[in-house]
C-alpha cells in the first residue's frame, strides 16, 4: 500500500493551541477547571484491566490479578459517567486499557460514547495486533485518531519486548489498516528503552519521512513491576533527539492535533513528525488537562498516585455523580512525585495497564 498522503503535516510552532493541541469547539464549563486553574476536558477510559501482550516495562509476564467480571464497567455505565461529566464540560474521549480491542465488541461502546452529547472527539490507543479486523467498524462508528504501541522495527525483538510471538507482522497489519481506513493523526509510540531499542531510534524517526507517521519517543516511567528496567534501561528523550539529529536537521512544530503532552520536532519536508513525552526528565504536569477512569469505575485525577474516587458503586446506587466528580477535580494534584527507578510516587501502582497509560 501507499502511504503517502498529499502536503506535509508538520507546521511550524504556533500554528495551533498550547502545546501543540488543536483548539476544541464549544464551550467548557468552568466546572471541569481544578484547583490549579488547568482546563479538564479529555478523559482517557480504560475498557479493560486485560491484554494479548506482556510489554516488558508494562506488565508483569505472568499477568496482574484481573478485575472480575462484575466488578468492570458496563459499556452503558461508562456512557453514564461520561453523559454526566460531558454535561460539565468534558469533551474529549481516549479509550485505552490494557488492550482495548481484547474487551467485546468496542464498537458498541463507541458508538454510544458518539452519541453523547457534548462529545467532540473519540480516539483510540492500542498495540494494534487485533486492529486489522476492526478499524474500519471502529471508524465508522466514531473513533477518528488513534495511537499505536510499538517498540521495535525487528520482529524478534518487538515479540521479545511484547514477550509474545508474531507481534510485529500483526501490528504493521493494523498500522497499514489504520491508514487504509483513514485514521488521521496516526501516531506511534515507543517507549525508550537503553540496551532494548535505543539503537533503533533513527529508524523510527525515518518513519515519519515520507509517511503521515507521527512518532513519539516515551520516557519509561517506574511502577513497582518494572523498577530494575525503568532504573537500568532509562533513556531519556534528550538522548533519542541527539541520535535522530545526527542523521538529519530537525525543526521544531506544532504537531498533529491531540490532547497530549508531546513536543514535535520534524525533518525537513517531512510528511510526519517526531515527537517526545518526557515525564521523567521534564515533567509536564503545569499543561495537563486530563483525568482517568478505570475499567472498574474509579476516577483518578493522576495517573500516578493514590487518589481516586470510586464511581462504580454511586452510579450503580443512582447517586447523583456530580460532586463525586467535582471532588475529584478539586484534589487533583499539582504534579506527579515519581522519582527515576523507584515506587515512591507510583502510590502502589504495579503497571500503567491498570489505570491506562
Ligand atoms: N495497550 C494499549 C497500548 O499499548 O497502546 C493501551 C494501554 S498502554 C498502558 C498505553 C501506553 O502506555 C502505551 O503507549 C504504552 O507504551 C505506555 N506505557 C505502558 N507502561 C509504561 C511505562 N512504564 N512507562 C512509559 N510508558 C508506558
Ligand atoms: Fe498491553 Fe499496552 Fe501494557 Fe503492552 S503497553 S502490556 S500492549 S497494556
Amino acid at each position: 500500500m501507499s502511504w503517502r498522503r498529499a502536503g506535509p503535516v508538520a507546521t511550524t510552532v504556533g500554528g495551533s493551541g498550547a502545546d501543540g493541541q488543536a483548539t476544541a469547539g464549544g464551550a467548557s464549563s468552568p466546572a471541569m477547571v481544578d484547583g490549579f486553574g488547568r482546563r479538564i476536558e479529555y478523559l482517557r477510559i480504560s475498557v479493560t484491566d486485560k491484554c494479548n501482550l506482556r510489554c516488558v516495562y508494562c506488565m508483569p509476564e505472568e499477568g496482574l490479578p484481573w478485575l472480575r467480571r462484575d466488578d468492570i464497567l458496563t459499556y452503558e455505565e461508562i456512557a453514564e459517567i461520561v453523559g454526566v461529566m460531558a454535561r460539565m464540560g468534558l469533551r474529549r474521549l481516549r479509550l485505552t486499557g490494557g488492550e482495548p480491542l481484547v474487551r467485546k465488541d468496542l464498537t458498541r461502546l463507541v458508538a454510544l460514547l458518539s452519541a453523547v452529547p457534548g462529545i467532540e472527539d473519540i480516539a483510540l490507543s492500542t498495540n494494534a495486533v487485533l486492529l486489522a479486523r476492526q478499524a474500519h467498524a471502529l471508524r465508522d462508528a466514531g473513533v477518528s485518531r488513534v495511537n499505536i504501541s510499538l517498540d521495535s522495527l525487528r520482529p524478534e525483538r518487538a515479540d521479545a519486548i511484547a514477550r509474545r510471538p508474531g507481534t510485529l507482522a500483526k501490528v504493521l497489519e493494523g498500522l497499514d489498516a489504520a491508514y487504509a481506513v483513514g485514521f488521521e493523526p496516526i501516531k506511534i509510540n515507543v517507549v525508550l528503552m537503553r540496551g532494548q531499542n535505543d539503537d533503533e531510534v533513527p529508524a523510527f524517526a525515518e518513519l515519519s519521512r515520507d509517511r503521515p507517521l507521527h512518532v513519539r519517543f516515551i520516557e519509561v516511567m517506574p511502577t513497582e513491576s518494572n523498577l530494575e528496567l525503568s532504573a537500568s534501561n532509562f533513556l531519556s528523550c534528550e538522548e533519542a533527539l541527539e541520535a535522530v539529529r545526527a542523521v538529519d536537521e530537525l525543526a521544531p512544530v506544532a504537531g498533529p492535533p491531540g490532547n497530549g503532552p508531546a513536543t514535535y520536532y520534524a525533518f525537513p519536508g517531512a510528511l510526519g513528525t517526531i515527537g517526545v513525552i518526557t515525564p521523567m526528565s521534564h515533567n509536564f504536569c503545569s499543561r495537563c488537562n486530563r483525568m482517568r477512569l478505570t475499567a472498574d469505575g474509579h476516577l483518578r485525577p493522576c495517573l500516578f498516585g493514590e487518589m481516586q474516587t470510586p464511581l462504580r458503586d454511586a452510579l450503580r446506587r443512582g447517586d447523583d455523580l456530580v460532586p463525586l466528580v467535582a471532588e475529584t477535580l478539586r484534589i487533583k494534584p499539582e504534579k506527579h512525585l515519581l522519582v527515576q527507578g523507584s515506587a515512591i510516587g507510583s502510590g502502589g501502582l504495579v503497571a500503567l495497564s491498570q489505570t491506562g497509560g
